[in-house]
């Protein structure tokens, strides 16, 4: 079957005074239609700049694609012209950034900026843009849209600011949508409403969503499958069910563990992964995450693992405790998270 994005061993580096920092180290994944997929990691792990290199957004220099493909609807993005890849962008593929304040122009009133790639693209006179403008404002709830499209986006709260750029991204009818953190600047209650909001219009425009966050939670209502990045490599990947209830590689452990649950009687002190990701200006010659993961054992530190097949649907781990010869390490970790074997 064909996907709608399949990403190939995709390598990006950056080219800086002090040496390559290799931000992306061969990473594969693919979308299908009307899924949402999320790909998470801490910052710096290269979740954006992957997006960033399929949307045509790499700053070039200093970043270069060294390696690998990405493939929409079965044609090859990379090396597109300009041209053409303008006419993808906005279009047949959009994106909602985290900041919205930052993002939105401070001196053009919401529904001009709404209505601007619809014209670029459509070539529709002011009345149909308009009118467009409204039928996105209703769709996304928005209170009062007959007036509040002539308001600037200072005069918006967080959560509104964050529902214009949701229709922004939405007014050509892509059929992918990135979402770059898109709830990280709101507050909890507000966050649950775009999340809402999401899940609510990708029935009702029919796209398919890339989700991009640092924070698993997040992901648990929206997404299908999920990618676990690190160091500029995928580390594991399965369906949400395989990530959330049987995790396998460590550093997902370590990211479960740090969302904050209410669901929990005892009360349990914050968690988190001790230590920071490697420098990817030489990154380690061994498994990423050894320096920082409480099972490594000899092998980690000079060789890189094979991925690791599961049971479940697509669920794989980068890790060698799933190796011949690390049983007891694995019944240690085991024994220690309460996973069972
Ligand atoms: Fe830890 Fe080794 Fe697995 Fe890396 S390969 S996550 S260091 S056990």
């Amino acid at each position: 079957m064909q996907h709608v994005l399949d990403v190939r061993d995709l390598a990006v580096s950056f080219f800086t005074y002090a040496g390559e920092v290799q931000a992306v180290r061969g990473v594969s994944w693919y979308l299908d239609s009307h899924e949402t997929i999320a790909i998470v990691g801490e910052s710096g792990c290269g979740k954006s700049v992957t997006i960033q290199t399929v949307m045509g957004l790499l700053q070039s220099p200093p970043g270069r694609v060294k390696a690998g493909s990405v493939l929409f609807d079965g044609r090859e993005m990379l090396g597109l012209p300009a041209r053409e890849l303008r006419q993808m962008q906005g279009n047949r593929m959009s994106m909602i950034f985290q900041d919205p304040l930052s993002y939105l122009n401070p001196t053009m009133r919401v529904g001009e900026q709404i209505a601007e790639s619809y014209i670029l693209h459509n070539h529709v006179s002011r009345a149909e843009a308009r009118q467009k403008v409204l039928d996105m404002m209703r769709l996304i709830s928005f209170p009062e849209p007959e007036r509040n499209m002539y308001v600037y986006p200072h005069q918006l709260s967080g959560g509104q600011r964050q529902r214009i750029m949701v229709a922004m991204a939405l007014i050509c009818g892509p059929e992918v949508l990135f979402a770059d953190e898109p709830t990280t600047a709101l507050d909890v209650t507000i966050q649950a409403q775009i999340i809402e909001l999401m899940n609510e219009l990708k029935e009702k425009v029919h796209t398919s969503i890339v989700l991009i966050t640092h924070d698993l939670g997040v992901v648990a209502n929206m997404a299908q499958r999920i990618y676990v990045m690190y160091a500029g490599q995928i580390v594991e990947r399965g369906s949400a069910r395989d990530i959330f209830y049987r995790p396998r590689h460590p550093y997902t452990w370590g990211l479960l563990a740090s969302v904050p649950r209410l669901d929990q009687k005892q009360r349990r002190n914050f968690t988190f992964i001790p230590g920071t990701p490697p420098d990817l200006l030489s990154p380690p010659k061994g498994c990423a995450f050894a320096a920082r993961c409480p099972y490594a054992m000899a092998a980690c530190a000079s060789f890189d693992p094979e991925e690791a097949a599961f049971e479940g649907d697509g669920h794989y781990a980068r890790c060698f405790l799933y190796h011949k010869g690390a049983e007891a390490m694995l019944q240690k970790a085991q024994k220690e998270r309460g996973i069972e074997a």
